[in-house]
């Protein structure tokens, strides 16, 4: 598997970056993985990197967004905070990463049993934490059903996934409101900003 360059970089466009995204998760599901020097990729990368996608993904253990779409040194930027939410500077990095580093695609990636979104319908408050699952909020009031308060809350795993598949439409929209910079380039055709799902259960990435 080769290195991203600037040549293959330029070559990519958004559409052609999603297909590798998923051909990167098609060899993790199926156990594929690609054969990488990644001590190799290192001296390779070492006077510059030409990474093809960002990947703002939760912090959780079992996301690490370069394992479970399966890519080496230098192919993708990965901002992880719990939750997968925006704030200025992550916003500021992926300005960065696609204005300046050239990157085709953003990928909100949410996943199952996120603990900062059970967190975030438990209305669970500690420390620093309290303020970051305030911006999880939203998709908690956005998801209707069920309606019954004693369902809504982190028990219902069927409810925290949907309140999780919500959280990322709605950072895919905050992304395009508060970041003029992307919002342009995405009009323009050079970036795409797509949501997708990642299954716990079965390391499956599902884009919406
Ligand atoms: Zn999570």
């Amino acid at each position: 598997m080769i290195t991203q360059t600037k040549e293959s970089q330029a070559a990519l466009n958004p559409n052609s970056a999603i297909t590798l995204l998923k051909e990167g998760n098609e060899r993790f599901v199926e156990n594929k993985k690609a054969n990488r020097d990644l001590l190799g990729q290192v001296k390779q990368t070492t006077s510059g990197q030409y990474p093809f996608a960002t990947i703002l993904s939760c912090i959780d253990s079992r996301v690490s967004a370069e394992l479970v779409f399966d890519q080496g040194v230098g192919d993708i930027f990965s901002a992880r905070v719990a939750g997968n939410i925006v704030n200025e500077d992550i916003l500021g990095s992926m300005e960065f990463a696609c204005k300046l580093a050239g990157t085709k695609v953003i990928v909100v990636l949410g996943h199952t049993s996120c603990g900062a979104v059970k967190g975030a319908c438990d209305d669970a408050k500690m420390g620093n934490l309290t303020t970051l699952l305030h911006k999880i909020k939203p998709a908690v009031r956005a998801v209707s059903e069920p309606a019954d308060e004693s369902q809504r809350n982190s028990k219902n795993l069927d409810f925290v996934n949907a309140v999780a598949d919500t959280n990322v439409q709605l950072t895919i929209e905050d992304i395009r409101s508060l970041s003029p910079v992307l919002k342009e380039m995405e009009d323009n055709g050079e970036i795409a900003i797509v949501g997708a799902m990642y299954d716990i259960a079965d390391g499956k990435v599902h884009f919406m």
